[in-house]
């Protein structure tokens, strides 16, 4: 924490100085609202509006059916695949765009399943994190009861709570351990290349689940000697609501990737229309069927928004907001309940700060009233998430400001604040 008072003044001199500040341009947000829930859904890039029109009226309207040739569309997958790649340390033909992170943590973990069932069958234990989100743990469950009702075989799903289980959960018959680099709950940042060479010491595999760090944080996934990862696009890297998610694959796994879900998007000859499958031998074994292109064409507009900046100036910046509004509700806050859940370490820390309140909810639901939005995860936590492409620090102000009325007015306190819709 900073012993000098912060002021409102010292937030505008930030914003004066930020490099970083005119690519807010880029967005189309509304002016009354601080956003602060990038790290769920992304903000709305000015050119997606544009291009959704001309994939239906034109691609779509025009081109019809030849559109699959003629607007590229049947290889989208692949060459967003290679755009998103700078951003997560692969290289081209490393990684793809395809379905849903849920789907794609299907076919990874078959994958890396299988590779170690070639080489160490009696691993049998897959390790994770109890406070992983919680779709990774139930693909992970749905496979498991498919191997094992199947006859096929036994696995043990080992969850481990914070980096010293980890370590402790590592022994030998380790087969796959699948983290999320940054988690959806407190924002902490695993230490990649760390935790992986301590995976690889005891003969296991990682898949990674980069959906809180794609486009948040630098990662290097060559450079981590990573196995497998996946994430999404419609948080961090503002690719629109749902849309499709990324696979990336380890070049020394590429050629032995088998995956279950072997739809004819993955085939060698897809056009031939063969009987049997038979894998593409490059990147597009990771895929699966026919894509959502009008959702896929608009990751690209979201990818763009990187083009004039890269991912170390954009942590440089994502630190500074997380740190000052840490400082900001310590300093205009204390007094309230609230406790912080996220490191204050930068060294692990994400691009969002939690805080849990006893009213997390209501609190959170009468600041979106106001229009600060955040959102809202069990158990009481409040998050925020900073995204340096379009938060400013006199953002950051406003909105502590915000909450300091709330907590000090007790408005939150009101029967539609506690109303919970479905989505949270
Ligand atoms: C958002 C998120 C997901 C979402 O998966 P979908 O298949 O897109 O619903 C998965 N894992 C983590 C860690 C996430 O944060």
């Amino acid at each position: 924490m900073t012993s000098k008072t912060l002021t409102l003044a010292d937030c505008r001199a930030m914003d004066a100085s930020d490099p970083l500040a005119k690519l807010r341009d880029q967005f189309d947000l509304p002016a009354d609202v601080i956003y602060l829930d990038g790290n769920s859904l992304g903000a709305m890039p000015r050119s997606s509006a544009r291009r959704a029109q001309d994939v239906i009226t034109q691609e779509w309207g025009v081109g019809l059916i030849r559109s699959w040739n003629t607007a590229g569309w049947f290889d989208m997958p692949r060459k967003l695949g290679n755009k998103l790649a700078r951003l997560v340390g692969g290289n081209d033909n490393e990684v793809v765009v395809t379905d849903t992170t849920s789907t794609n943590l299907f076919k990874v973990m078959a994958a890396a399943l299988r590779l170690q069932k070639d080489k160490a069958p009696q691993r049998r234990v897959i390790v994770s994190e109890r406070n992983n989100f919680p779709t990774d743990l139930y693909i992970t469950q749905g496979l498991m009861d498919l191997l094992s009702s199947l006859g096929s075989a036994d696995y043990e799903l080992r969850l481990v709570d914070g980096v010293e289980g980890l370590e402790a959960a590592l022994t030998e018959d380790v087969a796959v351990v699948l983290l999320t680099h940054v988690n959806y709950q407190t924002g902490y940042m695993y230490d990649m290349a760390d935790i992986t060479a301590k995976v690889h010491k005891v003969g296991a595999v990682t898949v990674w689940d980069l959906c809180h760090s794609a486009g948040a944080v630098p990662i290097d996934l060559n450079g981590a000697n990573a196995d497998y990862a996946v994430g999404c696009t419609y948080k961090y890297l503002n690719g629109g609501p749902g849309s499709p998610a990324f696979l990336w694959v380890h070049p020394r796994h590429q050629e032995s990737f088998w995956q279950p879900l072997s739809g004819w998007w993955g085939h060698a000859r897809p056009f031939a229309m063969e009987s049997q499958y038979d894998p593409h031998q490059g990147v597009k074994r990771y895929l699966c069927g026919t894509q959502a292109i009008t959702s896929l064409a608009l990751v690209e507009n979201g990818l763009d928004t990187f083009a004039d900046t890269n991912m170390e100036e954009l942590r440089e910046k994502s630190l500074k907001l997380t740190s000052l509004f840490i400082d900001l509700v310590h300093q205009e806050c204390a007094g309230f309940p609230l406790t912080l859940n996220t490191p204050l370490d930068t060294k692990y820390r994400g691009s969002q700060v939690g805080f849990e309140h006893p009213h997390g909810f209501a609190v959170v639901q009468a600041l979106i009233e106001r229009g600060v939005i955040p959102d809202y995860r069990e158990p009481s936590i409040m998050r925020f998430g900073f995204t340096p492409l379009y938060i400013g620090f006199e953002d950051v102000w406003n909105a502590v400001a915000v909450l300091k009325e709330i907590l000090q007015s007790n408005s939150w306190d009101q029967p539609k604040f506690h109303q919970r819709g479905t989505v949270t």
